[in-house]
C-alpha cells in the first residue's frame, strides 16, 4: 500500500470523518490508499511497526489538540527508522502557527485548511515527480457539490462498534472568539438530497446512532425540518428499532415549525448539545458571541419541560472578564432551567482563534502545552482556576452521570455553584485525586458529605440508596439507541 491515512483517536469507538473523507476523494489514488486508526495511550513504537508493515512510501497523519503529542512522538520515531517515508500532516493543530511546531520540523510536508483536494495533488507529486518545492501547502477549499461523500467508507464493524459522526453542513457564520469554526465566517450546506441518500443507506447497513458534527445544525430551519423528519419516519416505521440522532444547535434560535418537529421524537432518541459557554453580556460583547440571552434560557427550558430531547449544554470558564461570581451566577442560572447534563469546561487557546487578542489586557495565561487550558487570568488566579477544574471534573462524575439523581438537588440546596464549590474542594482534601474513584467510594465520599453539613446518618444513606439501589441503569421502557449515559437520564 503506497499511501497510508493515519490518525490517533482519543477513543476506539470515535471513527474518524476526516480520513474516510479524505480517502474518498483520493481519485485514481484511492487503490493504493488506506486508512489505519489508533488510539492515543497506545505504544508508539507498536504504531510504528504496524505501519511500516504495510511498507508505505507516503504516511498522512490528522493531527488535533488530543493527539498532537503522541503524534509528534510517532512521525519523529518514524523519520528515525525510515526517513524514506514521507510524512505528510493536516488536521487543525497544524493549520496555524504552522512553522513554530516541533512536530513540522520532524514532517516533510503539511496542508493547512480544508486536505480532500490537496492531498491526492500532494501525493501524485510526491509518487510520480516533479517533487513539491515547498514543505507547507495551503489547502484548497473545495465547493462541498464536488466532494465525494465518506459514508460508505465506515465499514460493517463501525456501523455495529463505533459513532458514527455525519455532516449535512461545515463551517458556521458566527465568530465567537475561542473557537476554532470562528475562522470560517460562514457555512456551507452539502446538497441535501444526496445526504440524505447516503443516510439512508447507513441505515439500511445497520446505522441507529448518528452524531451531527454540523456546527450550528438549526440554521437553516428547512434543512433541519427534513434531517429531523428522515429520522422521525425511521421511527414511525420500526417503533421497535429507534434510531438516536445527536446536533449541536445554537440556542436562541428555536422557531415553532423546529418545535413541533421536536416534540415528535421520543424518549431516547434525540440529543442536543447547546452551547452558552456565557451568559454574562460583558464576556459575550469581549468574545464577540451573539446570543440573546433570555431567548436562549427560554428555549432550553420549553425543551426541557416539553421535549424529550436529552440536552447537554456547555459553558466555559475562564473567558476574558468573567469573575468566579459571574460564571457562578451563570451556572445557577443554567442549572435552573435543568439540563441534563452541564458540560463545565476550561477555556483552551485553540491555535488560530481570535481570542489571543486579550492575551494581554486580561493577563491570559494558557498551558504551552496541549490542550492549552487556561491557568490564570486577570480575574482569576492560578489556584481558583484549579479548583474550578477540580469542580468540572467532580461535576462530571457525580451530576452529569446521572447517578446521584435524587441526591444531587439536596447537595445543591438554593446555591448549586457555591454548594458544589464547597463539595468539590472538600471531596478533593478527602482524597487528594479527581480520578479513579470507584462508584462505591464515590456514594460513601457524597453521604459523610451530606452529614458533615447537618444531614442524619439514616437520612443521607437513605438519599443515597434511593439513587444508588439501581446501580446499572434500568432497562428503559423502550428499546433506545441512546447510548448509557442518556440511558441513565432518561430514567
Ligand atoms: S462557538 Fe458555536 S456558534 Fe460560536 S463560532 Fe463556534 S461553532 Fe459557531
Amino acid at each position: 500500500m503506497s499511501i497510508i491515512l493515519s490518525t490517533l483517536n482519543a477513543r476506539y469507538t470515535h471513527a474518524s470523518l476526516g480520513l474516510r473523507y479524505l480517502q474518498a476523494n483520493m481519485g485514481d489514488l484511492q487503490p493504493q490508499t488506506e486508512i489505519m486508526e489508533f488510539v492515543i495511550g497506545g505504544k508508539t513504537t507498536e504504531f510504528a511497526e504496524r505501519l511500516l508493515a504495510k511498507k508505505p512510501k507516503i504516511i498522512g497523519f490528522g493531527v488535533y489538540i488530543w493527539n498532537v503529542e503522541e503524534t509528534a512522538r510517532l512521525v519523529a520515531l518514524l523519520k528515525r527508522v525510515a526517513p524514506e517515508v514521507k510524512i505528510i500532516l493536516g488536521g487543525p493543530e497544524v493549520s496555524y502557527e504552522t512553522a513554530e511546531q516541533a512536530i513540522v520540523k520532524e514532517a516533510d510536508f503539511v496542508i493547512t485548511g480544508w486536505g480532500e483536494v490537496t492531498l491526492p495533488d500532494l501525493c501524485r507529486q510526491i509518487l510520480n515527480g516533479p517533487q513539491p518545492l515547498m514543505k507547507i501547502h495551503v489547502g484548497v477549499q473545495a465547493k462541498l457539490d464536488d466532494l465525494q461523500l465518506p459514508y460508505q467508507l465506515y465499514t460493517d464493524d463501525d456501523i455495529k462498534n463505533r459513532t458514527l459522526y455525519v455532516e449535512a453542513s461545515r463551517g458556521c457564520p458566527f465568530k465567537c472568539e475561542f473557537c476554532l469554526s470562528a475562522l470560517d465566517k460562514t457555512a456551507w450546506p452539502f446538497e441535501l438530497e444526496r445526504f440524505l441518500a447516503e443516510m439512508e443507506t447507513l441505515y439500511q447497513r445497520g446505522a441507529r446512532l448518528f452524531k451531527f458534527v454540523d456546527r450550528t445544525f438549526n440554521l437553516n430551519i428547512k434543512t433541519s425540518l427534513r434531517i429531523m423528519q428522515f429520522f422521525l419516519d425511521k421511527i414511525a416505521a420500526h417503533p421497535d428499532d429507534p434510531v438516536f440522532a445527536h446536533f449541536e444547535v445554537v440556542p436562541d434560535h428555536l422557531p415553532e415549525a423546529l418545535r413541533e418537529s421536536i416534540l415528535k421524537f421520543p424518549p431516547g432518541a434525540l440529543q442536543f448539545e447547546i452551547g452558552i459557554q456565557s451568559f454574562n453580556p460583558e464576556v459575550q460583547t469581549l468574545v464577540s458571541r451573539k446570543q440573546n440571552n433570555d431567548k436562549a434560557a427560554d428555549n432550553i427550558r420549553w425543551l426541557v419541560e416539553h421535549s424529550h430531547a436529552h440536552m447537554h449544554v456547555d459553558l466555559i470558564a475562564g473567558l476574558p472578564g468573567e469573575t468566579v461570581e459571574s460564571f457562578g451566577a451563570g451556572f445557577d442560572h443554567l442549572y435552573a432551567l435543568r439540563p441534563h447534563e452541564i458540560q463545565f469546561g476550561i477555556l483552551k487557546r485553540l491555535r488560530g482563534t481570535p481570542i489571543i487578542r486579550h492575551t494581554d489586557e486580561f493577563a491570559m495565561k494558557y498551558d504551552p502545552f496541549p490542550p492549552y487550558t487556561i491557568l490564570a487570568n486577570r480575574d482569576i488566579d492560578f489556584t481558583t482556576m484549579q479548583r474550578l477544574v477540580r469542580f468540572a471534573r467532580y461535576w462530571d462524575l457525580v451530576a452529569n452521570s446521572g447517578r446521584f439523581a435524587h441526591t444531587l438537588p439536596v447537595m445543591l440546596g438554593d446555591a448549586p455553584f457555591a454548594r458544589f464549590m464547597a463539595f468539590s474542594d472538600w471531596i478533593y482534601a478527602h482524597t487528594d485525586a479527581t480520578h479513579r474513584i470507584a462508584l462505591d467510594r464515590l456514594a460513601r465520599l457524597v453521604c459523610q458529605w451530606l452529614q458533615g453539613q447537618g444531614m442524619g446518618a439514616d437520612e443521607a444513606e437513605a438519599l443515597i440508596n434511593s439513587d444508588y439501589a439501581g446501580k446499572q441503569p434500568k432497562v428503559a421502557d423502550k428499546k433506545t439507541s441512546a447510548p448509557q449515559r442518556q440511558q441513565m437520564h432518561l430514567n
